[in-house]
């Protein structure tokens, strides 16, 4: 139903074809939240698809709200707005509605903002290294954003990969983080670089960095548990290679329960 759409894109741009950074204002105050954590967002089956997409073999009832989880990137020191980093799926049900939204449009948004995924259970003084693939960059930008303390006695890492440069959202802020912040170190890594003539950057997937010494080398001491704690997000290859890989160096999973070195966001499996 309309009344269930309660808020307004009131910004959208494409990194890329196939990535949108999408910013929506709620008709109510954005509610507290901590950075790292996601919400809904949501459009009705009659809203239009993106035109380059996947057909719908069955399209939904008009009225049905279709809902999808999503990460926060902007900060959470502000209550105006939220912002989005969403990958298309050409064949899903929400992102190519998303997509082919305008600014102005209505959409839903969820009342509640939850999540674990968040820097609360982090040691203080213990180096991060936070990990994405795509848009599993979204909970960190949040973190970054959010005052996060980049000299208190730690040294941060970001490892973004993607398949080519030009999808690598958010290069331009963290790279000037990177400038600003002698602790703050950002690792774009690509794996198409054939798609990519002009690319000088580290190529591979993101484990490489780990193997060869590169996060190492930034952090300026081996990686090991006693020292830094690893986030993950992103493709569900990439987290079970990364599980493995940190596993044999002796981190482990992080519960509340069990607490360890590894905080995993999973957005499929
Ligand atoms: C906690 C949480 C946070 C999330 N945050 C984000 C986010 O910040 N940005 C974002 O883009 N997505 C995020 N997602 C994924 C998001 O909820 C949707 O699953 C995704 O946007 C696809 O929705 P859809 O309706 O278009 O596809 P659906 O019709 O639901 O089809 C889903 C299928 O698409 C595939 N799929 C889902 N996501 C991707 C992807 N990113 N790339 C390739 N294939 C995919 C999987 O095979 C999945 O089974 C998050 C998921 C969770 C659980």
């Amino acid at each position: 139903m309309s009344s269930d759409l309660n808020a307004t894109v009131t910004m959208r741009y494409e990194i890329n074809h196939g990535l949108l950074v999408l910013q929506v204002t709620p008709d109510e105050e954005v509610p507290p939240f901590q950075a790292g954590q996601y919400t809904t967002l949501g459009l009705l089956g009659a809203a239009p698809r993106w035109h380059a997409a996947d057909p719908e073999p069955t399209p939904p009832p008009a009225d049905k709200l279709i809902r999808r989880a999503y990460s926060i990137t902007s900060s959470s020191l502000q209550g105006k707005y939220l912002e989005f980093f969403v990958a298309l799926v050409r064949s899903g049900a929400l992102t190519p509605r998303l997509f082919a939204l305008n600014q102005g449009d209505r959409i839903h948004v969820g009342r509640r903002i939850v999540g674990m995924f968040t820097l609360d259970d982090v040691p203080p003084g213990k180096d991060i290294v936070f990990v994405a693939t795509g848009t599993g960059l979204a909970p960190y930008l949040s973190m970054l954003r959010s005052r996060y303390a980049f000299d208190a006695g730690h040294r941060t890492v970001v490892v973004h990969g993607s398949r080519v440069a030009y999808d690598l959202g958010y290069r331009t802020e963290l790279e000037g983080m990177a400038a600003r912040y002698r602790n703050f170190h950002y690792l774009p890594i690509i794996d198409h670089p054939e798609r990519d003539p002009g690319w000088t950057g580290e190529v591979g997937y993101v484990n490489r960095l780990f193997e060869d010494g590169t996060v190492a080398r930034r952090l300026e001491h081996p990686l090991s548990p006693e020292r830094s704690v690893v986030f993950l997000c992103g493709n569900p290859l990439m987290i079970e290679g990364m599980l493995d890989l940190l596993a044999r160096l002796g981190f482990r999973k992080h519960t509340r329960q069990a607490p360890g070195e590894i905080f995993v966001e999973e957005y499929w499996k």
